[in-house]
């Protein structure tokens, strides 16, 4: 396990375990794979609910599946998906490090910009991933993933920085950092080159988030405190100690 292994998923609050998270991601994937909410599933080749560490605090979320990603099933496996790993390896991150997935999970015909209506129709998965992941850091990848978890920002101004997220969107207390999207990099060397910038701060947004979650968050009780037939786990967020 790497430097980077750690980093990514240190400190992953102990309320859900490991195997419920896995599980409830994998439920996720499946009604994916079978999805007909929105007009995008009729021109699909594969759905692509998304993959990753599901121990992870980093989500990574872009726009939508290409080409590579319709024909694998896997998001970001073409050439932004290239870019996109080498800017975590520049942070000394490998992407089974991290979650990522998109804001539509099935192809755009060419490529095409998602529609309102198709962002809309399969928010929930991205919702339902966001809740059982609990990130501590959600990364935005281009302006629908941004629209999505930064609202009424330009990505211009907005990409380097952070703001809290809206619980609404399933991230019910992480800190949001926005970046370009990669394949608008691969198309601007100068993006690029601040897309490295950008990225090289997320080690520091992480564990200040981190330190955040800790410091807003009470500890369960030592297993000696817990009175006979309670459990300290299940609402170990909602105790009140202090
Ligand atoms: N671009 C995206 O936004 N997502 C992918 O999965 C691949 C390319
Ligand atoms: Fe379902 Fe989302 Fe695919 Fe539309 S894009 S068919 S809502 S999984």
């Amino acid at each position: 396990m790497g430097q980077g292994r750690r980093d990514a998923h240190r400190g992953r609050y102990a309320g859900v375990t490991s195997a419920e998270r896995r599980a409830a991601l994998e439920v996720i994937a499946a009604e994916v794979r079978v999805c007909t909410r929105c007009r995008l599933h009729e021109t699909r080749t594969q759905a692509v609910p998304g993959e990753g560490d599901p121990d992870t605090e980093v989500l990574f979320v872009g726009e939508g599946p290409g080409f590579n990603e319709d024909r694998d099933g896997r998001p970001f496996v073409g050439r932004a998906g290239g870019l996109l790993e080498r800017l975590l390896a520049h942070i000394g991150w490998r992407r089974e490090d991290v979650f990522i997935t998109n804001v539509v999970k099935c192809r755009p015909p060419d490529n095409r910009d998602p529609e309102p209506d198709e962002i809309a129709a399969c928010a929930p998965y991205l919702q339902r991933q966001a809740a059982a992941l609990d990130p501590s850091v959600v990364v935005t990848l281009g302006r629908f993933s941004m629209a999505t978890f930064m609202p009424g920002v330009r990505i211009s101004q907005a990409h380097g920085t952070t703001r809290q997220a809206d619980p609404a969107t399933g991230a019910a207390d992480a800190t949001v950092f926005a970046m370009y999207h990669p394949a608008y990099a691969l198309r601007n060397p100068g993006v690029e080159r601040e897309s490295f910038d950008d990225m090289a701060h997320i080690p520091a947004v992480l564990v200040e988030s981190r330190e955040r979650r800790r410091a807003t968050r009470h500890p369960a009780p030592p297993p000696d405190l817990v009175a006979v037939g309670e459990s300290a786990t299940p609402d170990a967020d909602q105790l009140s100690l202090f």
